[in-house]
């Protein structure tokens, strides 16, 4: 309906959910099953988050697939057929893609639309998209941990004249890479998935590292059947163990040992490490419970790792510059690989040490560092993320008193259990920092959020509160708790997204909580259970 000045006045709604992820769906489905009237927005031309937007060859979940999925339908849970161990980009898109059709989700979603602003009134807010604007009571910013792609200010970027693609903006259709030069920066979790796929298809890969990682082989397989079924004949047994865990999962993939390294003998502290690395996935963590506490355990595991590379490529100059020695290993966020080691003794894959030589700049056909000039075709950024904050702060977010997120946050983000913000009443972040989020399973993390926010709405509803906030002084010693439980860890000896290291500027603070998902849900349940008297309401 427009107003008197040809203006339409904004559509007044419950919830506005921002993003289509697992996050953006979850909510969704949550607060329609709840009564309420909610619309999704969401960037992208399709759902699925993550696994819409990082389709680069290779990319794939490192936690197994039985686990990282909703855990909220049985009857979904008993559907979906998962067909390997870790599951592929394509396969994650298209079962969040029958989540959406499944549960009738998609008439409330509006894609390839940009939230820009959400603009509180003393009452509701004011939320402005590309095209509309609407007043809604609450608002959710699913907008995910790792969304806002960072592509670093490289010189002479824009210059290039070949391709140049981000790997969290990959294109579709596929390009043909075929007798391609390939140049990767990049050798996070990305480029370690990327590097042996592009491998394979281009005529040529040099590899631009800056920081060797720590990866540990994925060990990824078909799923028989049989081992589905026995799976899902456990499921709520299995999911409810998950939630206990640090981990968000089951298996030696998250199991933590309780002894301490040092008090293994050295044969049989390698046997466990042998035993996790053939496991797979992130085992190896887990081998010891000191791992990312005491330096001297953590260099026992560093030095097994280092070990395996030297024995597996067979260049020791090449070994030596993919090993990792000036950080503790899982201080960054360990990657998980297929061949990643292996695709170094490939004739056409050339790794080029930035330590050794620093990228001077890119050039219009190639990279130039300070020893040689680099001819390529193409392009590939596997250069991470702006985490946590970086796609909050693309939008205008203003609170009570017309103070802004970005002003709250100039010190360092907070949030009080990572998802309530004090000065912004009705708005919860999912997943946002000070929670186990990326340090877990993410899918439960996500429904332990959302069911959490759903339940303080209901709990508002029963008591006629419009409103609630955290109080300060619950957010500030949610802070100073997450921030305390991450210095006695290693987590501060690496530089790391976890830090937001990786983005100049961003103030130096470890953003997920590191107690692990049972103990933060243990912490969920005692606010609600005790009536939220953290939280002010009106
Ligand atoms: P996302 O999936 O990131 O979705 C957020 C959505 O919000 C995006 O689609 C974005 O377009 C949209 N959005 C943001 N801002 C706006 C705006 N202003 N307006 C409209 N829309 C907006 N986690 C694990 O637990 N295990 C893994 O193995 C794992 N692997 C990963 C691999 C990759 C390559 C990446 C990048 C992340 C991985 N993660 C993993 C983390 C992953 O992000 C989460 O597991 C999960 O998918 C996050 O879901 P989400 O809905 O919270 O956020
Ligand atoms: P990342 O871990 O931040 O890695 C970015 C890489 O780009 C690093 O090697 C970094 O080097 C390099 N880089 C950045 N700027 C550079 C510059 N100016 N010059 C040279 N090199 C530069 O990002 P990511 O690999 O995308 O992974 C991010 C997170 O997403 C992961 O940690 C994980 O949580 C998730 N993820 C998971 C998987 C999976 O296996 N499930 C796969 C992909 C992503 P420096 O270290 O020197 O800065």
């Amino acid at each position: 309906m427009d107003d008197h000045a040809g203006v339409a006045e904004p559509a007044q709604i419950d919830a506005v959910v921002v993003g289509a992820g697992f996050a953006g769906l979850y909510a969704l489905y949550r607060l329609r099953a709840m009564g309420l009237s909610v619309r999704v927005f969401e960037a992208g031309d399709g759902v699925g988050g993550t696994w819409y937007w990082n389709r680069y060859p290779g990319a794939r979940c490192d936690i197994e697939s039985v686990d990282y999925s909703y855990s909220f339908s049985p009857e979904l849970e008993q559907e979906w057929e998962w067909t390997e161990r870790y599951p592929s980009q394509p396969e994650l898109l298209r079962y969040l893609n029958h989540v959406a059709d499944r549960f009738e989700l998609r008439p409330h979603i509006t894609l390839s639309t940009r939230v820009r602003a959400a603009e509180f009134d003393g009452d509701r807010w004011l939320v402005s998209t590309d095209y509309e604007q609407l007043r809604a009571r609450f608002v959710i910013m699913a907008t995910g941990c790792l969304s806002d792609a960072r592509t670093p200010d490289l010189p002479g970027l824009a210059d290039f004249t070949g391709s140049a693609f981000h790997t969290a903006r990959w294109p579709e259709p596929e390009p043909d890479l075929t007798d391609r030069r390939v140049g990767v920066i990049g050798t996070g979790s990305s480029g370690v998935q990327v590097i042996p796929m592009l491998a394979e298809r281009a005529g040529h890969v040099h590899v631009f590292q800056r920081t060797p990682a720590y990866s540990l082989p994925a060990r990824n397989r078909a799923l028989p059947a049989d081992e589905l079924a026995a799976i899902k004949s456990t499921y709520p047994e299995r999911r409810a163990h998950s939630r206990r865990t640090i981990g968000g999962t089951v298996g030696l993939s998250h199991e933590v040992s309780q002894n301490p390294t040092l008090s293994v003998n050295p044969d049989l502290r390698r046997a466990e490490y042998a035993r996790r690395w053939s496991y797979g996935g992130q085992a190896m963590v887990g081998a010891f419970v000191d791992l990312l506490t005491d330096p001297a355990a953590n260099e026992c595991a560093a030095t097994f790792i280092r070990d395996r590379i030297a024995e597996t490529v067979r260049n020791p100059d090449v070994a030596e510059a993919l090993t990792p020695r000036d950080y503790p290993f899982a201080a960054k966020r360990p990657c998980i690989d297929t061949n990643y080691y292996d695709t170094y003794n490939r004739d056409d894959v050339t790794l080029v040490d930035l330590r050794a030589e620093p990228l001077r700049t890119i050039t219009p056909t190639g990279i130039a560092t300070t020893r040689a000039e680099y001819d390529l075709d193409t392009l590939v950024l596997a250069t991470g993320f702006d985490a946590y904050t970086g796609a909050l702060a693309r939008i205008h977010i203003a609170g009570r008193d017309g103070v802004t997120l970005a002003d709250k946050w100039a010190g360092g983000p907070r949030a009080y259990l990572g998802c309530t913000l004090a000065g912004f009443p009705n708005l919860f972040l999912v997943t946002g920092p000070g929670s186990p989020s990326v340090l877990t399973n993410m899918v439960l993390a996500i429904e332990q959020h959302i069911d959490w926010i759903a339940d303080l709405l209901t709990h508002m509803d029963k008591h006629g509160f419009e409103r609630a906030e955290p109080l300060v002084a619950a957010e500030s010693a949610w802070a100073e708790q997450s921030d305390t439980l991450a210095r006695r860890t290693l987590y501060y000896q690496a530089n790391s997204w976890f830090l937001g290291a990786n983005v100049p500027g961003k103030p130096r603070l470890f953003l997920p909580y590191v107690g692990g998902l049972g103990r933060f849900g243990k912490h969920l349940t005692t606010v609600s259970d005790g009536g939220y008297q953290e939280l002010i309401f009106d």
